[in-house]
């Protein structure tokens, strides 16, 4: 899988795409994370990619030029799955939409800035519109981070344990069990007695059972009919 990520801020997504999860699946040549600087494709002298919003609105717009020109390179290469746009008023980013993400090959993220882009290219360029959250954030580059973890870690073969992804919270549209780790008895805070009787299906039944009564608690929206 390849992903591009088109930003205004490439240094701040720098460290993350070569650290924890997204470098080691780089380093087996599983995923590809390639980070664009919109400012290499402005015909601007001064670099600029944002100009002032027509009706005399706050805030800067970033303009169609640069963003056509660096999606269009991009696209000249190869083909792409989605070309997704970051921004709050888009679709909810949740476990099912990184589940489907994650079986495509080829994803742009383009991050917006300042009052958000033009709304052309939304509407010519643009085939997901995602949203992290109902908040506002500065830019999208924190939010094309977050998707690119969620995703790439479901990619076959990142995580040493695939077993891992699956028992995660919302797959299944359940919440994950508790985990414990050594020492069995740590200042009398005791670990469940199942959980060291080495036997499999009571385990699996507990972890099924915990699953359901913490999804019942915490999230009972999971369990509804959709
Ligand atoms: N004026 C926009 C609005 O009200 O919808 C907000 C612009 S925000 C300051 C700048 C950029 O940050 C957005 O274009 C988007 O790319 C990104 N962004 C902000 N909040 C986001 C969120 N919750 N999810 C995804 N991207 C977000």
């Amino acid at each position: 899988m390849r992903i591009d990520i088109i930003t205004v801020l490439p240094e701040m997504l720098d460290g993350f795409v070569n650290t924890s999860i997204l470098a080691r699946a780089q380093k087996k040549g599983l995923v590809e994370i390639h980070v664009h600087n919109l400012r290499d494709y402005t015909l601007d002298k001064h670099r600029r990619v944002d100009d002032y919003p027509f009706g005399g609105f706050a805030g800067m717009v970033m303009a169609c030029q640069p963003i056509d020109a660096c999606i269009s390179a991009l696209k000249a290469e190869r083909e792409y799955d989605e070309v997704i746009f970051t921004t709050p008023d888009g679709e909810q980013f949740d476990q099912p939409m990184a589940n489907e993400l994650s079986l495509k090959r080829n994803l742009i993220i383009l991050c917006g800035h300042y009052k958000g882009i033009d709304y052309r290219i939304r509407e010519h360029l643009i085939t997901k519109e995602v949203s992290i959250g109902d908040y506002v954030l500065t830019g999208g580059e924190l939010a094309a981070a977050v998707m690119s973890d969620a995703i790439v870690r479901l990619v076959p073969g990142v995580l040493s344990d695939e077993q891992s992804a699956l028992s995660d919270s919302f797959q299944d549209n359940l919440l994950a069990a508790p985990v414990y780790t050594r020492p069995a008895d740590y200042k009398g805070w005791k670990v469940p007695e199942v959980l060291l009787s080495g036997h499999e299906a009571k385990i699996k039944e507990w972890e099924l059972a915990q699953s359901l009564e913490r999804t019942q608690r915490l999230r009972p929206d999971l369990l509804e009919e959709k």
